[in-house]
Order: C-alpha cells, then structure tokens, then sequence
C-alpha cells in the first residue's frame, strides 16, 4: 500500500486490522460492534467531551476501510456515528448530545438514519414525510424505504420537512424517532444480500414526538442534512474500498498456488493485469477518500462535498469491479460458499447505488463541476 500517513493512522489501521483479522469473515456482528465500540474505534469522530475520541471522519473511514479489508464491514458505522453522530455533535442540543453522543460512541446504542422515500428515490427534494406541530409537539407522517438497520438501532434520524414547506425546495428538518414510538411501523425488505444489517420500508402514521426530537433548527435546513451526508459519502467509500481489498487479497492468494498448466494461473497476465489494475484503481479512490475526509475535518463542507462524491464513484466502481475480478479469478470455486465471494457481487453493488448512485454523481459533476445543463 502506497502511504503518506500519519505514524498514528498506521498505528490505528493496524491495530483495526488485528480486529478485523480475529473476527473475520464469519463474525457475530453483535461481539465485533462491541468490542470495537469498547476500544473507542466506533466514536473515534465524535467529540471528547462526549466520550468519542476527538478525531475525524478520516480515522473513521480507517476504521470502516480496515474491518472491510479483513472481511467484516460494520455497514452501521456509515450511518450511527458518521451520520447521526455528526449530525447531532454539530447542531443538536446539549440535551440531545449528553443524550445520545456517548452511547453512539461505545456503542451501547445505534442509530439508523432515514431519508429515502418510495416516491422520491434519488430527487430527495420530492420527500414528502410531514411533520406538523400539535402544541409543543411535533406529529410526523410519510414513508421511507431501504433504511438500514432499524430493527438493531435504538431510534432513527428521520428526514422530513415541515407542513409549510411541503412543496418547493426542499428544506428538510431531521427528528430523532425512538425504534418503538406508537406509529413507527416497519417492515423488513426481503434483500438479496448477504449481510447481518437489514433493510426495512417504515410507516410514520401520525407519530408524536416531544419538541425535543428536532435536531437544530427547522430552518437550517440543507446545510445541516449535508453536514451528515459528506461523512456518508465518505464512508461509502471506506466500506467500498474495504470490500474491495478483501476480494482482491483472496483472488491473490489463489492465482499464487492455483495451477493449471505449468505455472500458477496468477503467472498468466490475462488474470495478472485485471488484479493488477483493481489495485491501482482502489488506491486511487483511496487517495481521493481521504482528500474528502481531510477536507470535511478542516471544515470546508462545500470543497467536500465534490471530493466526497468522487470518492464515493471511484470507490464503488472500483469495489465492482475488483469483486468481479476476484470472483472469475478463482473459476468455479468464485460461485461457492465456501470460497465466500459470490455473495460479495451483490454487496458490492451497495457502493454503487447507495446512499447516491453513480448517475447522480455523474449528474453533480456535470453540472457543479463541469457547468453542463440540467436535463431533469
Ligand atoms: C443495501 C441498501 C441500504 C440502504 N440504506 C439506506 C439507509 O440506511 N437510509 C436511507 O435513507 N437510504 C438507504 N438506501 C437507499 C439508497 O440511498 C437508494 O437506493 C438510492 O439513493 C437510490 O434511490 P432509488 O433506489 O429510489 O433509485 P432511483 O432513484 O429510482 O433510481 C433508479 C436508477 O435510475 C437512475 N437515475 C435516477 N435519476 C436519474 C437522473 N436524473 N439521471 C440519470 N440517472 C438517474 C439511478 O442512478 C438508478 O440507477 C439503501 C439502499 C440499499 C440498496
């Protein structure tokens, strides 16, 4: 691996990896999530004061890249202390931070995060989920689809926008919805893929939350939903490239002792090359993943917003079609369970579409980037 890295990174991406490495890929997600969370590595992003470890986004897509790298992603890290870890460090209360913060980070509690809708799909300025006030309190209605987690998280951070604000713009606000709130239903998504954290469709029938549940200000809108989704993108990225790693270490250890003909088929530059190449290309995502974090812990949202976004693409693509590679490297054995890389084609593909997909960031590039008109 190519590094400049701090000595402190090298340290905390080795000691994750001896982690990683004792749990592999056949861990019981529940003891690595709290081993990891007693450690420190789960709040690493989130403030001292907090109980987190006074780091940054960058040491968290070490930890998320490095558990990947060893065969056991903790998909939930892209959206508890990331996300709504950020979210609530950077605009809750002091009441919501005390609340919430040290918990997210030892782990002791979860939090999954909801924005995607079934009618608004990528346009999240089409959500419709409602909240209106009833005295103090806030009554909260919509749909959500594919939220991550909910079943194992203690309460969602939920996207919605306010009754006078249902239409235009999106001007979203975000509430904190404990997973057991009389109206909070959820039905789990049957997925064809093999990972511990599920996906569920929510219904918000009329749910009341205290005036305390709105995290920041309903009127802070988008610059508050962004502050957690740079973090998301990023983490993408490490989950992306981690997988990525994974895959290719394993189609490596194969191509050296498989033989077929006179030498290992690793020997042979038509399997040689295409691994060759998905190591160049998850190095390079890596590089602009951490150009993303590194801006996102400087404080500049906006110049991370676009290096966020490339990395999420370059990851993703690169985690694609290193899985792929590796895949097809060990022939038959690719397809098996035991081998244990057929299921990674689909989870692979997570990095792809979500939480944005390779269009919409070739759309942000065009436009934001690159000054190309809008066709939608
Ligand atoms: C495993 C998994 C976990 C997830 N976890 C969460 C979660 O925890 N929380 C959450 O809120 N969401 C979550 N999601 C949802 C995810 O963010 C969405 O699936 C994603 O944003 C795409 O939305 P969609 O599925 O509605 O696709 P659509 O928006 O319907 O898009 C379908 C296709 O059309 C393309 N497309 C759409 N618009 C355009 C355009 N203007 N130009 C070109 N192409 C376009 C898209 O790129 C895509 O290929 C998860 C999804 C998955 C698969």
């Amino acid at each position: 691996m190519i590094t400049t890295e701090t000595p402190e990174h090298t340290a905390l991406r080795q000691a994750v990896a001896a982690l990683g490495n004792r749990h592999g890929r056949d861990h019981d997600r529940e003891a690595l999530w709290r081993e990891a969370g007693k450690l420190g590595y789960l709040g690493v992003n989130l403030p001292e004061q907090y109980g987190g470890g006074g780091c940054g986004i960058t040491e968290l897509s070490i930890v998320l890249e490095e558990l990947g790298a060893a065969g056991c992603p903790l998909l939930m890290l892209v959206v508890s202390p990331a996300i709504c870890g950020t979210v609530i460090a950077r605009f809750g209360t002091e009441e919501q931070k005390r609340r919430w913060l040290p918990g997210l980070a030892d782990g002791t509690r979860t939090m999954a995060f909801g924005i995607t809708e079934p009618d608004a799909g990528s346009n999240s300025h089409r959500i419709t989920t409602t909240a209106r006030r009833d005295g103090t309190d806030w009554l909260l209605t919509g749909r959500k689809v594919f939220i991550s987690g909910v079943d194992i998280a203690d309460a969602t951070l939920v996207v919605g926008r306010t009754e006078d604000a249902r239409t235009g713009r999106l001007k979203p606000c975000l509430f904190i919805v404990p997973r057991d709130a009389p109206g909070f239903e959820r039905r789990r998504i049957d997925m064809e893929l093999h990972a511990e954290e599920k996906q569920f469709e929510l219904t918000l029938d009329d749910v009341r939350l205290p005036a305390g549940a709105l995290v920041g200000d309903e009127d802070a809108g988008l610059l508050q939903l962004f502050a957690g989704l740079n973090p998301e993108r990023v983490m993408t990225a490490a989950f992306g490239i981690g997988m990525g790693r994974y895959a290719l270490a394993r189609a490596v250890e194969y191509a050296r002792e498989r033989t077929v003909w006179k030498t290992p088929i690793g020997a042979h530059q038509a399997i040689a090359h295409p691994l060759a190449q998905a190591h160049i290309d998850l190095e390079l995502a890596r590089l602009m993943m951490r150009e993303a974090a590194r801006l996102y812990d400087a404080g500049d949202d906006a110049g991370a917003g676009e290096a966020a976004n490339m990395a999420k693409y370059a990851a993703g693509e690169a985690c694609v079609r290193a899985v792929d590679q590796a895949v097809h490297t060990l022939g038959g054995n690719g397809l098996t369970r035991e081998f244990g890389l057929a299921s990674l084609i689909t989870a692979a593909r997570v990095s792809r579409i979500a939480p944005v997909s390779r269009e919409m960031i070739l759309n942000y590039v065009s436009h934001q980037t690159l000054g190309l008109p809008k066709s939608y």
